[in-house]
C-alpha cells in the first residue's frame, strides 16, 4: 500500500507527468487468435468422456487430451474455484498466471488463453465459453476469474493468525496433485502454483490499489469451458471461502461442491487445428 502522505515534495511538473496517457503492454490483437468458430463447432458434437466431482474445501486432479474441452459448473450453491494446469507429460510446464495478466488483463473470459512457464510460454486452454461475461466490471472495479490473487494458503494465514488450516487451496491442490503422481506431499506442493481464480469476483481499490474480494455473482447452473490446446493435467479446489464473501482459510463459510466435466470430439471435427509448439525463442540468451 502507498503511504497516506507522502515524504518526497512533488517536483514542480508533478501534475504533467501524472497526466501521461498510459499504453497498454501488449495489445490482445498482436497475439495469436485462437479460432473460436472452430473449437465450438468441434464443442457442439463432442462427448462426455469424464465427470469429476470436487467436494467442499478439497481438490481433485483431472486429464484433458489435446484436442478435448473441459467445463467447470457451479452446482448446489455460490462457490469459487482454484484452478492449476499443467503439460500432462512435464508438469514443469504450467500455468503462468503473472504472464497471462499481462496478456489479457486481470480477468479472464471468452477468447482469452492460459498461458504457459518460460521457457514454453503457449497457450494450454482458450476460453470457449462464459455464462459470466454479463458481469463485466462493476463500480468497484471488481470482476470475475481472476488471474491477480495467488491461492490461499496456510503459509499466509499461519502469518496473520497463528492459526494452521489445513484445507486452503494450496493445502488441496497438494494433496489432489500427491495423489495423482504418487509423490509425497512436501514434493508435490512444489508443484502448485498461482491459479486462475474460477468464479471469483476480486479487483483492487480505486484509491489504495488493495486486493479485494466480494461475494461471486456465479450461481448453480453458471460454467466456464475450456479446449485444451495440449494435453492437461489440471487441479481444481473447491474454495474453503466458498462464495468468498467474507473470508477464506477457515470452515465458517458455506461451501458447495464443483462440477468438471470433459468433452472429447470426434476425429476430423478439428480438421486445420495443431497442437501448439513451445515458444520459438532459441534459449540463447546472447550467448
Ligand atoms: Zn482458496
Amino acid at each position: 500500500m502507498k503511504p497516506d502522505r507522502p515524504e518526497t515534495k512533488p517536483p514542480a511538473d508533478a501534475e504533467a507527468r501524472r497526466a501521461v496517457a498510459p499504453v497498454i503492454v501488449y495489445p490482445p490483437e498482436t497475439l495469436p487468435q485462437p479460432d473460436l468458430a472452430l473449437y465450438r463447432k468441434a464443442r457442439a458434437g463432442a462427448d462426455k468422456v469424464a465427470d469429476i466431482f470436487v467436494p467442499p474445501r478439497d481438490a481433485r486432479a483431472f486429464e484433458v487430451p489435446a484436442g478435448s474441452f473441459f467445463r467447470i459448473s457451479s452446482v448446489e450453491g455460490p462457490q469459487v474455484g482454484d484452478l492449476n494446469l499443467w503439460n500432462a507429460h512435464d508438469i514443469s510446464e504450467r500455468f503462468f498466471s503473472g504472464k497471462t495478466r499481462a496478456l489479457h488483463g486481470t480477468h479472464l473470459s471468452t477468447g482469452d488463453r492460459m498461458w504457459s512457464s518460460l521457457p514454453y510460454l503457449r497457450p494450454m486452454a482458450t476460453i470457449i465459453a462464459d455464462t459470466l461475461d454479463w458481469y463485466g466490471f462493476d463500480e468497484f472495479g471488481g470482476s470475475v476469474h481472476d488471474v491477480i490473487g495467488t491461492r490461499c494458503d496456510p503459509y499466509t494465514n499461519c502469518l496473520l493468525t497463528g492459526d494452521p488450516y489445513h484445507h486452503c487451496c494450496h493445502s488441496n491442490l497438494t494433496r489432489a496433485v500427491a495423489d495423482k503422481l504418487g509423490l509425497p506431499l512436501k514434493e508435490a506442493e512444489f508443484h502448485v502454483h498461482d491459479v486462475l481464480n474460477v468464479f471469483m469476483c476480486t479487483g483492487f481499490t480505486r484509491d489504495t490499489g488493495q486486493y479485494f474480494m466480494k461475494a461471486s455473482p456465479v450461481r448453480p447452473g453458471d460454467f466456464i469451458e475450456f479446449f485444451a490446446e495440449i494435453d492437461l493435467l489440471g487441479a481444481l479446489s473447491a474454495c474453503p471461502g466458498g462464495d468468498c464473501s467474507t473470508g477464506h482459510s477457515s470452515d465458517e463459510a458455506a461451501c458447495y461442491p464443483l462440477h468438471v466435466e470433459v468433452f472429447t470430439p470426434p476425429e476430423g471435427a478439428l480438421a486445420g487445428w495443431k497442437s501448439p509448439k513451445p515458444n520459438g525463442y532459441d534459449r540463447s540468451h546472447g550467448r
